[in-house]
């Protein structure tokens, strides 16, 4: 059982949530209330009314189609931008009061084309909001070194000039400069859009792998639903205008989508999508059956891809290995239909 497609190997990434705390976490919450940006000269405006909050230590998505507001709203966060009306708080206090200046100091920003100043070599570039913070030779060295090791980058690369990077490894950097100074929350806009989709899938694993460890609060834009639903604890799905249409956990968005525009965006294959959500080890499986199939499949495949092999053998029961190789059970189609039964009952919503 090695087949392993983008959304199956999103809960094989996802699974290890919540198992570990590091010691030294700095995240705060963020809150959205009643914002509204309207550009100077535009009809219509670009965010309206948008409210929401994210936990310390989560990820939230924004998602929604080309133009409706995603960029507005987190130029927003770090004042790139000023709004309308409304407010937003980190940490419980309205950026209003702070200095531009100091709140993006105190906020990773990762963009799609990096922005990777080309005549600075890779450490100063991670170095940038360190420098500007005051901090010794020693301690930005040491802050680099780490750093590239934990965006799985070679220490002697940070010598090097943006320009002998390959796209995947500068987006890395960006990710690792964005974290420089353990900024309590982090903005990420499409970061890894422009990244071939095998790159982009390992970037995207290495990131949740990261996160487990960082546990930051992240702010995570994307226009593409199967990575909203890879890579958030929440999914703030937009419609043109800025307006939140739903606020909600992965499964209960594709179990439950609140109208027909979410339920056109998540796709018709959302029966499909909350099934590789759940890995076989979450379940709770047959000891016995009649008439199994001859396959067998991993405890940390998915149960979508648990359907994929049964529908190889009609349907049959499919016995269930764990990684060293014992039967731990079968998992039949009548399982399959029970947890899609009990996600749509679950009462996990993330509503603000
Ligand atoms: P997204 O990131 O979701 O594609 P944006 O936030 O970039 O959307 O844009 C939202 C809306 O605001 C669009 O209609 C866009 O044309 C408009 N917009 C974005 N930036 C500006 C600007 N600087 N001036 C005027 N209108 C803008
Ligand atoms: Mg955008």
């Amino acid at each position: 059982m090695t087949n392993t497609d983008q959304s199956d190997s999103a809960a094989a990434a996802k699974a290890g949530r919540g198992s570990k705390a590091t010691a030294n976490v700095t995240a705060a919450p963020l809150e959205f209330r009643n914002v509204v940006k309207r550009y100077p000269g535009a009809p219509t405006a670009a965010i309206n009314d948008l409210s929401f909050t994210v936990p310390a230590g989560e990820v939230c998505v924004l998602v929604g189609p080309s133009g409706c507001g995603k960029t507005t709203a987190m130029r927003l966060v770090n004042r790139m931008i000023d709004m309308t009306g409304g407010s937003i708080l980190i940490d419980e206090k309205t950026i209003g009061q702070r200095q531009p200046a100091e709140l993006r100091r105190e906020i990773g920003y990762v963009i799609q084309h990096v922005g990777l100043f080309p005549h600075l070599t890779i450490n100063n570039n991670i170095s940038t909001v360190p420098k500007l913070l005051g901090w010794d030779r020693k301690r930005m060295a040491a802050r680099c070194e780490e750093l590239l090791e934990l965006v799985g980058l070679p220490a002697e690369m940070g010598r090097r000039y943006p320009s002998q990077l390959s796209g995947g490894q500068r987006q890395r950097v960006g990710v690792a400069r964005a974290l420089a100074a353990d900024p309590p929350l982090m903005l990420m806009d499409e970061p890894f859009g422009a990244i071939d989709p095998i790159n982009r899938e390992r970037l995207q694993n290495e990131f949740l792998r990261l996160q487990r460890e960082i546990r930051k609060t992240i702010v995570f834009v994307t226009h593409d639903i199967d990575e909203a639903i890879k890579m958030g604890d929440r999914i703030a799905i937009l419609r043109e205008g800025g307006e939140l249409v739903q606020f909600d956990t992965p499964h209960r968005i594709l179990a439950e989508p609140a109208d027909d525009f979410v339920a056109q965006f998540v796709g018709a294959d959302r029966g499909l999508k909350r099934l590789a959500l759940t890995r076989l080890d979450e379940i709770e499986l047959k000891a016995s059956v009649d008439g199994a199939g001859g396959q067998t499949i991993s405890s940390k495949a998915t149960l979508r891809e648990a359907l994929s092999l049964m529908m190889i053998e009609e349907l049959r029961p499919v016995a269930v290995l764990d990684p060293d190789g014992n039967r731990r059970g079968y998992v039949t189609i009548e399982l399959l239909n029970q947890s899609l039964r009990r996600a749509r009952t679950d009462t996990g919503t993330g509503a603000a």
